[in-house]
């Protein structure tokens, strides 16, 4: 067997009602908690009043940053930072999607470490960070056990995600906050998980113990895949995606994404497609790229398809996308990759040549 390090340090707490249950857990953290989201989502699902109930009963002081966007921005982070400097907080709390949370992570890293600025944050620098709590509503990024922070930087034209250990010390996962989830967030989201249990399967790090986590990402993924179609979802489907999320959220952490997320900021910087739909644009000519791959059969099996051909038909159900790309654009989104990416390039197997990459987008994304 291949040597392997697998490391998972955050604590998780996974039921229903499960922080109101474990409140105490909270008084572990700190004497005050910055609590981070998005706009609306976390004060109509449930989850800012359970955080909140829990907070005031253990006797722990809050306050809240609630302007987080899809997406979030450096520029976002650094506003959550001067909140949290200027109230003294002593860790953060991260509500929402990924990108609540993982602009929450961002901010913690930079309220850590007064002394480092953005250009340090993009090199990889910033590598402690202040307490961490993480509550998903969203069951797609697995945020709440990576290591990652996914950032936009506009003046990079793309994502980043420089970040390799900002671990949630805590992670409170309930689906009673995702059974409101609009249909298209819960495909978007799902779809995202799926390309991380995917990706860090096939990943050229990939090793036994990970693919032991995802093999069982992906069977729970396959008693959902009726309720994506019909857009449908019992509590227990609900419960299933968000542990799905969850497991490839430890996968990516371990072994790591591929092309499909590297090409994916693509259309979701230049276009808004969400995350998750933007991944699965290129997941069948990703897995093409494998030629006859006793791996990739094994996981289009695990999760009930028998060709690729399949897998896309199911992404076809789910998503329409009608966003317009020009030969320019494609050109361009090859260069952006290549040069810019070199690191995800490395996930590959084998060395992707640039004409690889440019038929990788052409006939992804003009059919
Ligand atoms: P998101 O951008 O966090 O949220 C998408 C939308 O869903 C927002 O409008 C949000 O509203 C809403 N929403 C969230 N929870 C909801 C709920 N329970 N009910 C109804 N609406 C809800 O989406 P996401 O896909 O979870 O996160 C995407 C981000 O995560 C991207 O930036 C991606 O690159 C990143 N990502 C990170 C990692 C990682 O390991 N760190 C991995 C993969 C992806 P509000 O704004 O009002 O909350
Ligand atoms: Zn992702």
């Amino acid at each position: 067997m291949k040597e392997f390090k697998f490391f998972m340090p955050t604590q998780i707490v996974f039921g229903k009602d499960c922080i109101l249950n474990n409140a105490d857990m909270f008084k572990t953290m700190g004497q005050k908690a910055l609590i981070v989201t998005g706009k609306h989502s976390s004060k109509t699902n449930g989850s800012l009043t359970d955080v909140i109930s829990a907070l005031d009963k253990c006797g722990v002081g809050h306050v809240v940053f609630d302007q987080v966007e899809e997406n979030p921005t450096i520029e976002t982070v650094l506003k959550i930072k001067e909140l949290g400097l200027k109230e003294k907080i002593d860790f953060v709390i991260g509500i929402g999607g990924g990108s609540a949370i993982d602009a929450s992570k961002a901010a913690s890293g930079f309220i850590k470490n007064t002394d480092k600025d953005t250009k340090e944050f993009l090199a990889g620098d910033i590598k402690t960070f202040l307490p961490m709590v993480a509550v998903p509503t969203t069951a797609g990024t697995g945020t709440e056990a990576t290591k990652f922070t996914v950032i936009t930087m506009h003046e990079l034209n793309t994502k980043v995600s420089p970040c390799r250990n900002a671990f949630p010390n805590i992670s409170f996962i309930d689906a009673k906050y995702t059974v409101n989830m609009p249909g298209t967030v819960t495909r978007n989201t799902a779809v995202d998980a799926l390309t991380h249990l995917i990706e860090a399967y096939v990943h050229s790090q990939a090793y036994l113990l990970n693919d032991m986590i995802i093999e069982n990402g992906l069977k729970l993924f396959k008693e959902c895949i009726s309720s994506l179609i019909d857009n449908e979802y019992s509590y227990e489907v609900r419960e299933k995606l968000l542990l799905a999320s969850t497991l490839a959220g430890i996968a990516i952490s371990n072994s790591g994404t591929s092309l499909p997320h590297a090409l994916g900021y693509m259309p979701t910087y230049y276009k808004d497609v969400p995350h998750g739909r933007a991944n699965s644009l290129f997941m069948s000519g990703y897995l093409r790229l494998f030629g006859e791959d006793e791996k990739v059969n094994k996981l289009l099996s695990l999760i009930g398809f028998s060709d690729i051909q399949e897998l896309q038909s199911f992404f076809d159900k789910l998503f329409k996308n009608d966003e317009k790309y020009t030969e320019d654009e494609i050109e361009s989104y090859t260069d952006e990759v290549m040069i810019k990416n070199k690191a995800k390039l490395s996930s590959f197997p084998r060395e992707i040549t640039r004409d690889e990459m440019y038929n990788l987008f052409k006939t992804s994304l003009i059919k």
